[in-house]
């Protein structure tokens, strides 16, 4: 060998060396194979490749079928064959260790002839997994009725489904690649979008609700989320927004506090630990206390001492889950007035509340007292009429029976009555008459009955009185009563009275025995000479 060819083949080689360290340094994997399928060529990422994809070890003249593994052999060979047939392709291939490849596999050509294949590939595990990852999210919320989206950094979108199209009417294409600003608006999105989403780039997820005219879909109320996607990097790459149309329940709220503003009834919600939660104004117009004046104590506070213990049991039966309707109560007002309040109450023991409809019913429970009132006394005197007298007392008389206690029985009548009304008037008869009932009201203890039977005449029960007890009172009647003064413009007026006792006895099976008894003890009194006292 000359030295001039000794020369250039020490440069060839030097250049090789160079051209070997290039292509050692690429990071792209590439190999060759001649038309046998041996190895000729491998730069160091392709050694690296085939360790990790095909678990070998490559070495140059190796067959593809020592250099890839069984499961992988079929795929290659056909890739090598397509090559040979002059074809030039690009796949994805899945390696063994779970990294992604993309690989391309070209035809080797010398002098027109096709010589071998080359492939080339790198890594795209990421490219490849971000891929899958959005290709998943898109599975999941393309069945949700909520809009969402996925936007980049640059706020275009990536990933819109199905309800997102069908609110904004448009197809996929229209959407993607775009971004929020050409889809939303530059009002909406400066204004709501843009720092919403910035915040939510920075890491934050932020939720926003609000009335919003919206292109294609007009004033809506809208509740919107927007989520940081942070993929496999710190920072969010991507913000999936998530936008819920609230709008009809927006109204229905809108509707049912109008209707809780304008109720005449008072509505409320309470906490079981018995405090108001929610109050509409009728409260203040009914009871006077302001919102926070109800809200600040216990609702217990509210009602009359006397109905505490039947409300704190209405309670009870509340949190135990039962419904209270009708349930009746006073409330205390604010200018020192009670207030008759009938109740409907519903408890949620989920939320731990009741709702309320509560009514003033003041105006038909007085209605009811006076309507009592007037069944059971009399209007002239305010005393008990006969019928109620005879109620309470056909009560009594059977307690007494009971517990084998004693009982007095009088009937009372005014002396010459008549004549009252003919020297002085009826009016003042009547005056008499109310005077006889209060002294006769005070005399008495408040456990007696007393009543008026008719005309001037009366009748008291004694419960627990003996006989001599009994005389002792309606001798104090008698007294009281003879000392009464009536003045009247044609002079002053003195009455007495007759009264007729009898005592309870084992004989008597109804009260009308006893009256019997007691009445015919007065008129043997007026027999007698009248301002007297008989007892049969
Ligand atoms: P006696 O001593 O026998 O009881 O005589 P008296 O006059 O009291 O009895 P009498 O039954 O004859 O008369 C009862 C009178 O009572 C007749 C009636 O005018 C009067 N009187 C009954 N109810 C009322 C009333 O509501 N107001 C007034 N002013 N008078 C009444
Ligand atoms: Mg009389
Ligand atoms: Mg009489």
């Amino acid at each position: 060998m000359c030295k001039q060819e000794e020369k250039s083949r020490q440069q060839l080689a030097a250049e090789l060396d160079q051209l070997t360290a290039l292509f050692d340094s690429c990071q792209d994997h590439i190999w060759m194979v001649d038309r046998d399928k041996r190895l000729v060529l491998i730069n160091e990422t392709g050694r690296e490749t085939c360790r990790k994809s095909f678990g070998t070890e490559p070495k140059l003249g190796m067959t593809t079928a020592e250099l890839t593994t069984p499961e992988f052999l079929d795929d290659w060979d056909r890739y090598y064959d397509s090559a040979f047939q002059g074809e030039s392709f690009r796949l994805c291939h899945p390696a063994k260790d779970g990294r992604v490849h993309s690989v391309t596999v070209q035809p080797v050509k010398a002098g027109g002839e096709i010589i071998g294949a080359a492939v080339f590939g790198h890594d795209i595990s990421e490219q490849y997994q971000l891929q899958q990852e959005l290709r998943r999210y898109e599975e999941i919320i393309s069945s949700t009725p909520d809009m969402i989206s996925l936007v980049d950094r640059n706020y275009v979108y990536q990933i819109v489904n199905d309800a997102y199209l069908k609110n904004y009417r448009k197809s996929r294409e229209e959407l993607i690649g775009k971004t929020v600003r050409d889809v939303v608006g530059d009002e909406l999105f400066e204004r709501i979008s843009k720092p919403n989403l910035e915040r939510a780039f920075a890491g934050e997820t932020v939720s926003a609700e609000s009335w919003m005219e919206v292109p294609q879909m007009g004033r809506r109320y809208l509740s919107v989320t927007y989520h940081p996607v942070c993929d496999n990097t710190e920072n969010p790459q991507h913000v999936a927004i998530d936008v819920r149309d609230i709008t009809a329940l927006k109204r229905a709220e809108a509707d049912r506090q109008r209707i809780f503003e304008v109720s005449l009834d008072m509505l409320c919600i309470a906490g079981f630990d018995g405090y108001y939660k929610q109050l509409n104004p009728a409260w203040t117009r009914t009871l006077g206390w302001s919102e926070e004046d109800l809200k600040s104590s216990k609702l217990l506070d509210f009602v009359l001492p006397g109905d505490r213990d039947a409300t704190r049991a209405a309670l009870e039966r509340l949190f135990k889950g039962e419904q209270l309707v009708g349930f009746e109560n006073r409330l205390q007002c604010k200018d020192g007035t009670v207030k008759w309040i009938s109740w409907n109450s519903f408890p949620d023991l989920e939320k731990q509340q009741i709702f309320a409809v509560a009514r003033d019913v003041s105006g038909r429970r007085t209605l009811e007292e006076e309507l009592r009132r007037l069944a059971t006394t009399d209007s002239l005197t305010g005393a008990s009429n006969r019928r109620h007298f005879l109620e309470l007392a056909s009560a009594e008389l059977k307690r007494s029976r009971r517990y084998g206690a004693p009982l007095a029985v009088l009937m009372l009548d005014i002396d010459h009555f008549k004549q009252v009304n003919d020297s002085f008037g009826h009016d003042a008869g009547d005056e008499v008459l109310k005077k006889l009932v209060d002294c006769c009201l005070q005399t008495l203890r408040s456990s007696d009955l007393f009543g008026r039977f008719g005309g001037e005449e009366f009748a008291a029960l004694l419960p627990e009185t003996s006989e001599q007890a009994a005389l002792q009172t309606c001798e104090r009647l008698c007294q009281e009563l003879s000392g009464l003064r009536i003045r009247t413009h044609r002079g002053e007026v003195r009455i007495t009275v007759s009264i007729g006792l009898t005592m309870l006895t084992g004989s008597d099976q109804d009260f009308d025995s006893l009256l019997k008894r007691a009445d015919n003890a007065l008129y043997e009194a007026k027999n007698a000479g009248r301002n007297l006292i008989v007892k049969h």
